[in-house]
C-alpha cells in the first residue's frame, strides 16, 4: 500500500492521535496516521465538553473555524434520589469572555475538523484502515505496523498508540494488560434534538451560551456512576455510565439506567418533545493514576485513553488526551532533533514531560479516590443521596414540627443509616483521598 518509511505512525484519529499527528507534522516530521473508522470521529463518543486551553496550545486560532456548539456559562451538580435532586449550581457572566474556556462539541464534526488540520499540517491520513499488528525488529523494537489493507508492513521510527481505551493493538503486542473491569466504565449516550430557542428558554441561555448538568445518586442504583446532560446548539447530549465490574455484578442494564434518568422528574421536562436521533455506547478509563500502564518502550509511546489517562473525578478525558498527544509529539521532535534513536531510554523523555504536566499531577492527586468511591459505592450513590434528600425535604417542609425536632430527626436518620463511626470514617477517608 505505502512503500515509504515515516518518522512516525499514529494509530487512531481521536483527540490524542490528532494532537500527536498535528504536533509532529507541523514541525516537519513525516507522519502517517491510520484510522479504522470511515472518517475521523465516526467511531468516537464523548459527552462532550471540550477544554479550550489544551486545544489552544496546539492550534491557537481554533475558534476561527472549529465546529463548536455552545460555550459553557453554567454548571449544575446534582445529587439525585428517585424523586428529587439536591443541587449546586454555578453560573457566571465571566464565562462570556472573548476566548471562552469550555465548549460543548459533537465529536463526529469536531474530529473531522481536527483531522483536516492534521492533513493541512502535512500528515498523510488514511481512514478505513485498521492497524492489525505492530512490526518488531529482531531486538524487539517496534519498527512499524501491519494493516488490514493489501500490501506489506509500513515502517516508522516510532509508533504512537492513540487507539483509545480498548487498546487492543498494544494489548495483543504485550505492551500493556487489558484494562480491568473495575477500571473502566461503560457509558451510554443519546442525542435529543430540539430547536435552539427551546433549549435557550429551558436553560435560561442566550445565543451560544451553554449549560451542563452532571448528576450522581440513586439513578445508578448503588453502582459507581455518573449521568450527564449537555446542551448543544440544537440538541441535548444525555447519558450515564457505571463501572463495567458493577454492571457485571448487578446485572443492571445501561439502557434501563438511561431510561430511568430520562424519565426522572427533574430531567423529563428539559428534554420534553425532543427527537432522539443518535444512540451510542463506549468505554471510559476510570482507574486513575494506579491504572496507568507502561507509557513508552522501544519504538513506541501510548497516549490518551490508550494510556488510561482520564480524570474521572473531574470528568476530563479529551484534554488529557490532547495534552498527552501533544507532549508525545514534542518529545519525539526533540529526540529526532538530537539525532537519537527512538529507543526506550530516549522515549522516557515523554514520561518525564508528562509527569510535569497537569495530566499526571491531577491523576496523582486523586490516586486513592477511584478505589474509595468504587468500594463504597452503595454509601455514596444510594444511602447519602437518599439522606440528603430527606434532610432537605425535612428542612423545607413547614408542618408545625418544631425545628429542634426536625434537626434531631435528620441527625438520627444519618446515624441510623451509617452509625456514628461509619459517618466519621466516610468523612475521614474522603478527606484523605481528596487531600
Ligand atoms: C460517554 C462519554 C462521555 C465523555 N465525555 C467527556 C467530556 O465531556 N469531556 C472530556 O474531556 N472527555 C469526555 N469523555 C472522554 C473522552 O471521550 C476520551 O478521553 C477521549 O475521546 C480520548 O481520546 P483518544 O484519542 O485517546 O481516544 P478515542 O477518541 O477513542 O480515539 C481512538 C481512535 O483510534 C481508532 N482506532 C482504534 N483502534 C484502531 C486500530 N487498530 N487501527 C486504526 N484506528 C484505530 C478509533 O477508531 C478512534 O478513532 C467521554 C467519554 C465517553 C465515552
Amino acid at each position: 500500500m505505502i512503500e515509504e518509511e515515516f518518522d512516525a505512525i499514529v494509530v487512531g484519529a481521536g483527540m490524542s492521535g490528532n494532537a500527536a499527528a498535528y504536533t509532529m507534522a507541523s514541525q516537519g516530521l513525516t507522519v502517517l496516521q491510520l484510522e479504522r473508522g470511515e472518517y475521523p470521529g465516526s467511531k468516537n463518543v464523548q459527552g462532550a465538553i471540550m477544554y479550550a486551553d489544551m486545544l489552544e496550545q496546539i492550534i491557537p486560532d481554533f475558534r476561527d473555524d472549529a465546529p463548536l456548539e455552545r460555550h459553557l456559562v453554567e454548571q449544575r451538580f446534582w445529587v439525585m434520589d428517585d424523586t428529587s435532586h439536591t443541587g449546586m449550581q454555578y453560573r457566571s457572566d465571566d464565562f462570556n469572555e472573548a476566548k471562552p474556556n469550555r465548549y460543548t462539541i459533537i465529536r463526529a464534526q469536531f474530529d473531522k475538523w481536527f483531522s483536516r488540520k492534521v492533513r493541512q499540517a502535512g500528515a498523510t491520513v488514511l481512514c478505513e484502515t485498521t492497524v492489525t499488528e505492530l512490526v518488531r525488529s529482531a531486538s524487539g523494537k517496534v519498527i512499524g505496523v501491519r494493516t488490514d489493507r493489501a500490501g506489506g508492513p509500513i515502517y516508522a521510527d516510532v509508533v504512537v498508540l492513540a487507539e483509545g481505551v480498548n487498546g487492543l493493538l498494544g494489548t495483543r503486542a504485550g505492551l500493556r494488560k487489558m484494562p480491568k473491569p473495575e477500571s473502566v466504565a461503560l457509558a451510554v449516550k443519546e442525542m435529543h434534538f430540539l430547536p435552539d430557542e427551546v433549549i435557550e428558554q429551558r436553560f435560561g441561555l442566550q445565543g451560544d451560551e451553554g449549560c451542563v448538568i452532571e448528576a450522581a445518586g440513586t439513578i445508578s442504583r448503588s453502582m459507581a456512576g455518573l449521568a450527564f446532560l449537555y446542551t448543544n446548539k440544537e440538541s441535548i447530549s444525555l447519558g450515564i455510565g457505571c463501572l463495567v465490574s458493577d454492571f457485571a455484578q448487578t446485572m443492571e442494564s445501561p439502557y434501563v439506567l438511561l431510561d430511568n434518568f430520562k424519565n426522572h422528574a427533574s430531567i423529563r421536562p428539559l428534554i420534553a418533545g425532543s427527537e432522539v436521533k443518535e444512540y451510542s455506547a463506549h468505554l471510559i478509563p476510570e482507574g486513575g493514576y494506579k491504572a496507568i500502564p507502561q507509557l513508552f518502550g522501544d519504538g513506541w509511546v501510548a497516549v490518551g485513553d490508550a494510556a488510561q489517562l482520564n480524570n474521572a473525578i473531574h470528568r476530563e478525558g479529551s484534554n488529557l488526551a490532547m495534552t498527552s498527544g501533544r507532549i508525545a509529539g514534542e518529545a519525539i521532535i526533540e529526540i529526532k532533533g538530537r539525532n537519537q534513536p527512538m529507543i526506550r531510554r530516549n522515549l522516557a523523555l515523554y514520561k518525564t514531560m508528562l509527569d510535569k504536566s497537569f495530566v499526571v499531577k491531577d491523576l496523582m492527586k486523586y490516586k486513592d479516590m477511584p478505589a474509595l468511591i468504587h468500594t463504597n459505592s452503595r454509601n455514596f450513590f444510594m444511602t447519602y443521596p437518599q439522606l440528603m434528600s430527606q434532610a432537605a425535604q425535612n428542612f423545607m417542609r413547614v408542618d408545625g414540627t418544631p425545628k429542634i425536632e426536625k434537626e434531631k430527626a435528620t441527625t438520627a436518620a444519618f446515624i441510623k443509616a451509617r452509625s456514628r463511626w461509619g459517618l466519621i470514617s466516610d468523612v475521614v477517608r474522603l478527606a484523605l483521598a481528596w487531600r
